[in-house]
């Protein structure tokens, strides 16, 4: 076998994804549940286990574990039926929505869950919309079956109203709450049982017509006539299943389960696995298209993560590759410097440990150990062909707060703390036009208080943070610059690049500058 094909074959084993919820949809039950079916941690309960010392495997900061949230992605990877898997975590609440973009740039499919007694929710819908104008293949969970739901037809309306993505049910339920039978498995033509008298055999074979074969404990039970009619319903009036549009993302094959109770997880993660996408192209900056089986290495980076071990305090660049194959110890061109760079120091992540890793190819997510060389959106490759890989989404802050160190004295790190988590992403900085304020810029208040409590973890430095409020962010050409235009309502700063732009207080303050300065052109985004 040449080198191309056993490339070509390992990468056609990886499979990439994230999964998409609002907060308390199931992410983390059914992201144990995966782990668990692929051996990486043995109990359940492992993963997020609130309030308990049994922190969550996927939760690395302190913080996460105190409140219970998960505010940084992180990576999980498992071999299943033949497959390589890499799950992609993305914390769900909505301050951290920007990492979460970035890490769904580096997915080739996401999994959306939705409760099933709330239907869409408004990240939900956020994160939807960031999958669907990448293009990517989208497969539905609709959870927690064994409580009271909505109807499952009223919850695969309101996908398609309000996501517009058209559905096709791969099964349907079998009443729910507490008489939640099991479901009706369309696609693999057999009725998998809740609770069947034989716990190793939870399946009932269809025929040809799908009836079941045999003897039917169900046939009595009102909940399993109207999943029938439910069925009959979608059979006439519902799609096709589609493979092209389920790769395009305009169909999303839909899954009904309990993930607390760990029903329709495994037949999800099967039936998904046949599905998915292995690792796709990647687009350049300059429109080329990179082939995840071309020979070259290439990836960026799309988080950066500080102290992931506090008894190390290390960072870690991650980095989705894209092309060709890593391994240890090799050399690579930084497109942002274009000096070359080793990769010698490197990680690869699991549920519970991080081990090294000594290769990986197109698909797999590496940690690189970093020293400050790395800032998100990087590119890196080897060979001859210069590659930069598209920009990554970033969000123009919508809040303020100006940062000083409690302690003038500590001026040294507190310069180091805000450098890098402004590297990381955490927050966005921007720094007095005429003055050496330092102006923090977030999108979500929780980015504010995960800032200060890391400075003064991470790094031992108090910080005073004064609010300046929500204000709207509005580069401004430097040659139509006149720094008299600035007021108390609209500051002027600079971002981290030097580009000047205002912070206007509020529309009433951004049209009074226009009106007052006609000529001067403002723009939302650098
Ligand atoms: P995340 O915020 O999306 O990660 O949600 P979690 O997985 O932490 O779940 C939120 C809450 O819902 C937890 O109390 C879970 O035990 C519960 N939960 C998750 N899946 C189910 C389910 O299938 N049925 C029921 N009844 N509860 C569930």
């Amino acid at each position: 076998m040449t080198d191309s094909k056993k490339l070509a074959e390992a990468v056609n084993k990886r499979r990439t994804f994230a999964i998409i919820s609002h907060p308390d949809a199931g992410k983390t039950t059914i992201t144990e549940q995966l782990l668990l079916f692929g051996g990486v941690v043995r109990e359940a309960g492992t993963v997020k286990g609130r309030g308990s010392s049994n922190f969550a495997k996927s939760d690395w900061m302190e913080i996460e574990k105190k409140r219970g949230i998960s505010v940084t992605s992180s990576v999980m990877q498992f071999d299943y039926q033949g497959k390589r898997i890499n799950i992609l975590d993305t914390p769900g609440h909505e301050d951290f929505s920007e990492d979460t973009y970035r890490t769904l740039m580096a997915v080739d499919s996401a999994v959306m869950v939705i409760d099933g007694a709330k239907g869409i929710e408004p990240q939900t819908k956020k994160l939807f919309q960031i999958c669907k104008m990448r293009g990517i293949p989208i497969f539905t969970f609709i959870n927690k079956f064994d409580r009271d739901a909505r109807e499952p037809l009223d919850l695969l309306n309101e996908i398609e109203d309000v996501l517009g993505i058209e559905t096709y049910p791969m099964d349907w339920p079998i009443g729910m709450g507490r008489q939640f039978m099991g479901v009706y498995d369309r696609y693999n033509h057999r009725v998998a049982l809740s609770h069947p008298q034989d716990p190793a055999n939870p399946y009932l074979p269809l025929d040809e017509d799908g009836q079941v074969i045999g003897e039917n404990p169900l046939a009595g039970e009102g909940e399993w006539k109207d999943a029938l009619d439910g069925m009959e319903l979608i059979e006439m009036a519902g799609s096709e299943l589609d493979e092209e549009k389920i790769a395009k993302g305009d169909q999303t094959p839909v899954f009904f389960g309990s993930a607390l109770t760990n029903f329709g997880v495994k037949t999800f993660l099967e039936t998904y696995l046949k599905f998915a996408p292995a690792p796709s192209a990647h687009k350049t900056e300059d429109g080329k298209s990179i082939d995840p089986l071309a020979p070259e290495f290439s990836g960026f980076i799309f988080k950066i993560q500080a102290n992931m071990n506090p008894k190390h305090r290390d960072r870690i660049a991650f980095v989705r590759i894209c092309s060709g194959e890593f391994t240890r110890g090799m050399d690579v061109t930084l497109e942002r410097t274009k000096k070359p760079i080793r990769l010698s120091n490197v990680t690869e992540f699991m549920a519970n440990t991080r081990e090294n890793v000594e290769n990986a190819v197109a698909g797999d997510i590496i940690g690189l150990y970093d020293t400050g060389n790395f800032q998100i959106g990087d590119s890196i490759y080897t060979g001859k062909q210069d590659i930069k890989f598209e920009k990554l989404p970033q969000f123009t802050p919508e809040l303020f707060v100006r940062v000083t160190p409690k302690n003038v004295m500590k001026q040294k790190s507190f310069h180091k703390g805000i450098n890098q988590l402004v590297q990381e992403g955490a927050v966005q900085l921007y720094t007095g036009y005429n003055s050496n304020d330092y102006i923090l810029g977030a999108v979500g208040q929780l980015q504010f208080e995960v800032f200060k409590f890391r400075m003064q973890n991470e790094y031992n430095s108090e910080v005073i943070m004064e609010p300046l409020g929500s204000k709207t962010a509005r580069w401004v050409d430097p040659e139509q610059l006149d720094p008299k235009m600035a007021s108390s309502r609209n500051m002027l700063v600079k971002d981290r690049y030097g580009a000047p732009l205002f912070l206007f207080e509020n529309q009433f303050a951004e049209n009074w500058f226009k009106q007052k300065y006609p000529d001067v052109k403002l723009t939302a985004k650098l």
